[in-house]
């Protein structure tokens, strides 16, 4: 493996968390490993949460593992927690950081009908087969997520009003992403029912913060707390222990309206960004140069969503450039 390689992946990112180890959580009480799920006995949806879809991304996993180690049981209907790509999250050398996203592909990319019924094979794909039945029994996911690069908290609704108007509801983070998904496949939150307009079932996904910060986990266990309090489904008891009531600020909704491809091997950002939420105040401001071409926003009051400052390769997403709405 090429050292300078390494050096640039690890360039900038100090491992601020602790990995818990998960194998106590294998077995799961389901039939499925790593997956665990607990009857009320009273009426109620099956709301899960879920960690670990990326296997670097290990605030989920700090949540849950507190979660399940504090012996938390839904109030009513079905609870679950579930460790995503576990086979990825062991993999995890804290010399290549980057490297345990995932084993052979992303298992986020995976969850069209014509990827999971085809014939094609991978670590990632025998796990959303087998995870498949699963999600088909639950009405409401939070999927957690980090991000490579410093960036304040998003919640990913998806395209549809209903995504929408439960990550409002929760309240928490303050920004709240509506948008597609990558046309390199399809994301678990976009799954079946989960992306039906005439379906009630629901699933965010929420980018905690930087991978491997404080302050991600922290964020991880106050959406969990907050998605579980929406449906009835966390006790008081959990609640009174860990939710923070402090107010939050009113969330504001961002309609991405394009995502930026890179064209070139010569991608730079021109504007700067300095791991806040950047909002360009003027349309037709240069956000970046790909070789030749320059990438100017479309309107006033851009704001650039998740820009990939690191890493960046012909093909990735750039950035996602959005608008506030409502
Ligand atoms: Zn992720």
């Amino acid at each position: 493996m090429a050292g300078p390689e390494l050096a640039r992946e690890a360039d900038g990112h100090g491992i601020d968390v602790v990995f818990p180890d998960i194998a106590r959580w294998a077995a799961g009480n389901t039939e499925l490993p790593y997956v665990w799920t607990f009857e009320s006995g009273r009426p109620g949806p099956h709301v899960a949460v879920q960690a670990l879809t990326h296997g670097n991304e290990v605030c989920g996993a700090i949540a849950l593992d507190l979660l399940l180690r504090d012996g938390v049981r839904p109030a009513r209907g079905k609870l679950s927690f579930c460790f995503a790509n576990v086979a990825a999250y062991h993999s995890w050398n804290p010399a290549a950081p980057f490297k345990s996203r995932f084993v052979d592909e992303d298992f986020n990319r995976v969850w069209g009908p014509a990827v999971l019924d085809g014939d094609r094979d991978s670590v990632e794909l025998r796990r959303a087969r087998e995870l498949r039945r699963f999600y088909d029994t639950v009405d409401y996911l939070l999927d957690i997520h980090s991000m490579s690069d410093p960036c304040p908290p998003l919640m990913l609704a998806g395209a549809r009003r209903k995504g929408a108007d439960l990550a409002l509801a929760l309240g928490f983070p303050a920004h709240i992403v509506v948008d597609a998904g990558h046309a390199a496949g399809r994301r678990l939150r976009d799954y079946g029912c989960f992306d039906d307009p005439d379906d009630p079932r629901t699933a965010l996904l929420i980018e905690c913060g930087q991978h491997w910060t404080a302050e991600s986990p922290a964020v991880a266990l106050q959406a969990s707390l907050r998605f579980l309090r929406h449906f009835g489904s966390a006790g008081a008891d959990v609640l009174e222990r860990y939710l923070d009531r402090r107010e939050a600020p009113r969330p504001r909704v961002i309609e991405v309206t394009e995502s930026v491809p890179i064209r070139s091997e010569a991608f730079s950002f021109v504007w700067p960004q300095d791991g806040s939420l950047a909002v360009v105040p003027s349309a037709g401001s240069l956000v970046a140069r790909d070789g030749e071409r320059e990438i100017r926003t479309p309107y006033d009051a851009c704001a650039l969503v998740m820009p990939m400052r690191r890493r960046a390769r012909p093909g990735d997403t750039a950035v996602r450039m959005g608008r506030f709405v409502g």
